[in-house]
């Protein structure tokens, strides 16, 4: 607002300048013209006298100025047509006089007490040398009375202006104080917890920008909490029925007179579901530990190094259900990743290729490459994933089949933690089923050449 009340006083200036000047310009060529004839009137004369200086004035007719004053070349008055002065015969040295006696013209305008007042002085010249001047001066109420009422016009513009601008800053600043009440409100609505709540401020300023980017912001938090209630609701569900049945196990025992085959199996069940709830909390951990990795975790690594290592670890899971191995894995593809991460996301899916496999069935890991991937594929030769579950897998908690995956040791984790890994580390994951039956999980990561990093 200050900015606006300042350009609109410097307009104002400006414009009562440039209507001065355009008069003053005006002014010039009429007034000098005047002053030129005078001057011109005295040539051919060595000298300038008060008696010349009348008869000139008088032969030039009615005086068409208010004052006219000659001087000679010492800048002594001859003539001056005010009536009652007594500048005649004393020096007239005024600054513009002065200047007039060197050689030049001069003219100024000035504007005061509501009239245009010019003044002119010109040098009276003898072969080249000024011998004299003339000094006229001229005012104009008329034109005085046309600038004082443009200043005013220019000056009361300027004030309807302001007012116009202040009422436009107050009204406006009202409305961005109450919209910014909204958003504070809303801010402490959401801090209290309700994520569900919106500003739906609809302006395209930047509140409205503001506010929209808010209600997005809050959209998230409002996934996440959902998420988070849900994840908090499956883990204590999931971690509930092993408990159960270790509790029904052991009240089993304390209850019942069993024989000692009998308590072996029960107690062999506890240990069981006891491994379960470690596996699953062990499997949550990891859940939790996904967010915290630093770009220092990472490394250049040759999957198949990892793979071959996952493979040796699992081979006794394999022996026991025979699967025939197929190892179809090449050196050299090498992709960006934390080591642990590509071990826990190979380990998962091998592991699974055991456990969902059919006795004897088959289990292929192979990797191929191009200019900018890496593909990792694991083939196995089991029951596959039913159409309607292929969208699911990666879900936490997800099982297609509760009673096999409970049988098999699942948590319903694994494969989630795969999806998050293998995100996080700038890769897709994705499973199909095999013409010929069983799973085809597919993992592309970016490519990245081994010597980059030696470099
Ligand atoms: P779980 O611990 O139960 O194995 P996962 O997240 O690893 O949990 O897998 C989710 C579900 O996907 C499993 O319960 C299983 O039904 C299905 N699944 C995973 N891998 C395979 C596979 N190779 N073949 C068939 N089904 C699979």
């Amino acid at each position: 607002m200050i900015i606006t009340a300042l350009t609109l006083c410097f307009l104002n200036i400006y414009a009562a300048n440039t209507s001065r000047d355009l008069v003053f310009r005006a002014n010039e060529s009429a007034v000098m013209d005047r002053i030129r004839v005078i001057s011109a009137s005295f040539s051919g004369l060595d000298s300038v006298t008060h008696e010349s200086a009348e008869q000139i004035l008088q032969v030039l007719g009615p005086r068409s100025y208010d004052r006219v004053v000659i001087t000679d070349g010492a800048g002594v008055a001859v003539y001056d047509s005010m009536v009652g002065s007594n500048e005649t015969g004393a020096q007239f040295l005024l600054s513009s006089v002065v200047q007039a006696l060197e050689g030049s013209d001069v003219f100024y305008g000035r504007f005061r007490n509501g009239v245009v007042e010019s003044y002119g002085c010109v040098p009276i010249m003898y072969y080249d040398v000024p011998i004299g001047a003339v000094y006229l001066m001229l005012s104009d109420s008329a034109q005085g009375a046309l600038l004082q009422g443009l200043d005013e016009t220019v000056f009361n513009l300027s004030v309807i202006l302001e007012l116009i601008v202040i009422l436009l800053s107050v009204f406006s600043s009202g409305i961005y104080a109450r919209k910014l009440r909204r958003i504070l409100d809303s801010i402490r609505i959401v801090r209290e917890g309700d994520y569900s709540h919106k500003i739906k401020l609809r302006s395209q300023d930047e509140m409205g920008h503001l506010a929209t980017e808010f209600d997005a912001l809050t959209d998230r938090l409002s996934i996440s909490e959902q998420k988070r209630r849900q994840f908090v609701s499956d883990a204590s569900h999931e971690l509930k029925t092993p408990l159960a049945s270790i509790k029904l196990l052991s009240d089993s025992i304390l209850q019942n007179d069993m024989d000692g085959e009998t308590m072996r199996e029960f107690v062999e069940d506890i240990g069981n579901e006891a491994d379960r709830l470690t596996r699953m909390s062990y499997k949550l951990l990891e859940l939790t530990k996904l967010d915290s990795m630093t770009e220092e975790d990472r490394e250049i690594v040759d999957i198949q190094k990892v793979c071959r290592k996952v493979l040796r670890m699992l081979r006794p899971q394999m022996e026991d259900r025979h699967i025939r191995l197929e190892d179809a894995t090449i050196p050299g593809c090498t992709i960006v990743i934390a080591e642990d991460d590509l071990y826990q996301i190979l380990f998962n899916l091998v592991e699974n290729g055991i456990k969902y496999n059919n006795d004897g069935g088959l289990l292929r890991p192979s990797l191929e490459m191009n200019e900018n991937h890496v593909i990792f594929r694991l083939e196995d030769g089991g029951v596959g994933i039913p159409a309607h579950a292929i969208g699911h897998v990666f879900e936490r908690f997800y099982r297609v089949d509760k009673a096999r995956s409970r049988m098999a040791g699942g948590s319903g984790l694994g494969l989630s933690i795969v999806h998050d890994m293998v995100v996080r580390n700038f890769g897709t994951v994705r499973v199909d089923n095999r013409p010929e039956g069983g799973a085809c999980f597919t993992v592309v990561f970016p490519y990245r050449p081994a010597q980059e990093e030696e470099a």
